[in-house]
C-alpha cells in the first residue's frame, strides 16, 4: 500500500526540499478556474514539492552588481528543469504502485484563467499577440497575451488551459501560510521556495494545515521596499479567504503593476535603464499612475531595448518584495536558522537620481 512517507521519502530522496499531503476536499470554495479537480475529478490527494531559491542567487541584486542568477537559477532553473524532473521520479514512483501521478508544474502561468484576474477567454489585438510572441517569458505572473480564444471542450467545463492556484493549493498541502505580499511563506525558507504539485487517485494521509507562530509579522517592508508601490500599506484592501478552514489574509497585490516592475523596476531601481526613459514615458512608467494592462504592454515596448529577456525569463531587477521579507524574517528570528550571516548588513539600496 502506498503512504505518506513513502510517498515523502521519495520527493526527498528526488531532490525536493518540501513536502506537503492534503486532500482534495480542502480546496472547497477555490473557484472553479483555479480548481485542480476539473482536470483530476477522482484525485483524493495532492502533493505539494517544494524547490528553496538558494539565498545566494539573490545577492547580485542584494548589492546591485549582478542581476541574471536570480532569474536564471532561480525561477528559471527551477521551473524548467531541477523541479520536473523530480516531480517526473516521484510521479513514476506512485504510478508504479498502481495510482495516477498528474504531474503540474510551473509554466509560467500561460494561461486565459492565471491568477492575473481569472478572467477566461480573453482577445487580444494582433499587435499585441505579436508582441507576446517576441517577448513571451514574463515570470512572476505570466504572458496573458499568449491564448487569444479559449472554448470549453465539454458542456459544464470551464475553459481551459487550467491553471492552478499554486500558493492556496501550498497552503491546502501544510506547507506555511499567505503573507501579506501574497508569497507562500515557510518555516524553512520563508518566501525563498517555488511550489509543484501532484495529483493523485491514492488516498495518502494528509499533513495538518500549518498551525505554528504565524511567520508574516505585517511589518510592511515588502510593501515600503516595493519599486512600484504594488503591495498595499494599507491594512483596509485586504483580501481573505479561507482554505480547508484555515483563514489566509494578503494584501489586494496590483499584479498588473508587479507584472512591470518586478522587471521594469522604476527609476531608482532599474541601472539599466537611463533615467530619461522614465522620465520621457511618465504616462505609463510611474509608480503613482493606474497599471492596466494597456500601460504594462506600453511600459515593456518602451524598455525592451534595455531589457533583453536572456534564459528565457525576463530579467527581474526588484526582488525587493523577498530581500525584504527574508531580511525581516532572519532578523526577527521567524525562520529555522540557516545561515551563519545575515542577508543584508547595511541599508537596501536605490539609485541617486
Ligand atoms: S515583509 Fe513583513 S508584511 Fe511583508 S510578507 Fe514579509 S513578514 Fe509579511
Ligand atoms: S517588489 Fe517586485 S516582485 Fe515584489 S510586488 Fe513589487 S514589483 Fe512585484
Amino acid at each position: 500500500m502506498l503512504t505518506s512517507k513513502m510517498v515523502k521519502e521519495a520527493a526527498f530522496a528526488a531532490g525536493a526540499d518540501i513536502c506537503g499531503i492534503g486532500t482534495m476536499d480542502r480546496l472547497e470554495g477555490v473557484p472553479e478556474v483555479f480548481d485542480p479537480r476539473k482536470m483530476f475529478p477522482n484525485a483524493k490527494s495532492m502533493i505539494c514539492l517544494g524547490f528553496r531559491i538558494p539565498r545566494g542567487v539573490q545577492r547580485g541584486i542584494e548589492e546591485g552588481t549582478q542581476f541574471f542568477q536570480y532569474p536564471s537559477m532561480a525561477y528559471g532553473g527551477t521551473n524548467q528543469m531541477f523541479g520536473p524532473a523530480v516531480l517526473y521520479e516521484l510521479g513514476r514512483m506512485i504510478e508504479d504502485a498502481g495510482y495516477e501521478a498528474d504531474i503540474y508544474r510551473n509554466t509560467g502561468a500561460r494561461s486565459v484563467n492565471s491568477d492575473m484576474d481569472g478572467k477566461p477567454g480573453q482577445t487580444y489585438s494582433p499587435e499585441e499577440k505579436a508582441f507576446s510572441m517576441e517577448n513571451s517569458g514574463n515570470g512572476i505572473t505570466g504572458d496573458r497575451r499568449t491564448m487569444p480564444h479559449t472554448k470549453p471542450a465539454r458542456e459544464g467545463n470551464i475553459p481551459p488551459d487550467l491553471f492552478i492556484h499554486f500558493r492556496l493549493c501550498a497552503v491546502a498541502c501544510g506547507v506555511g501560510e499567505i503573507g501579506w505580499s501574497k508569497m507562500l511563506l515557510t518555516p524553512e525558507f520563508g518566501p525563498m521556495q517555488r511550489v509543484m504539485f501532484m495529483f493523485t487517485d491514492a488516498e495518502l494521509e494528509p499533513d495538518p494545515m500549518y498551525d505554528g507562530e504565524p511567520l508574516c509579522k505585517m511589518c510592511m517592508k515588502c510593501a515600503r521596499e516595493c519599486p512600484g508601490g504594488c503591495i498595499p500599506t494599507d491594512r483596509s484592501k485586504a483580501i481573505t479567504v479561507n482554505v480547508g478552514g484555515k483563514e489566509c489574509t494578503w494584501g489586494d497585490l496590483d499584479v498588473w503593476r508587479c507584472n512591470t516592475y518586478y522587471t521594469a523596476a522604476g527609476k531608482y531601481y532599474n541601472p539599466f535603464v537611463p533615467a530619461h526613459v522614465f522620465d520621457d514615458n511618465a504616462d505609463f512608467l510611474d509608480d503613482k499612475i493606474e497599471m492596466t494592462a494597456e500601460n504594462e504592454v506600453a511600459a515593456a515596448r518602451a524598455l525592451e531595448a534595455y531589457t533583453p529577456c536572456w534564459v528565457g525569463y525576463a530579467m527581474a531587477k526588484c526582488g525587493g518584495c523577498i530581500r525584504a521579507c527574508v531580511s525581516m524574517l532572519e532578523k526577527n528570528g521567524c525562520l529555522k536558522d540557516r545561515f551563519v550571516n545575515p542577508l543584508r548588513t547595511g541599508k537596501a539600496w536605490k539609485l541617486d537620481r
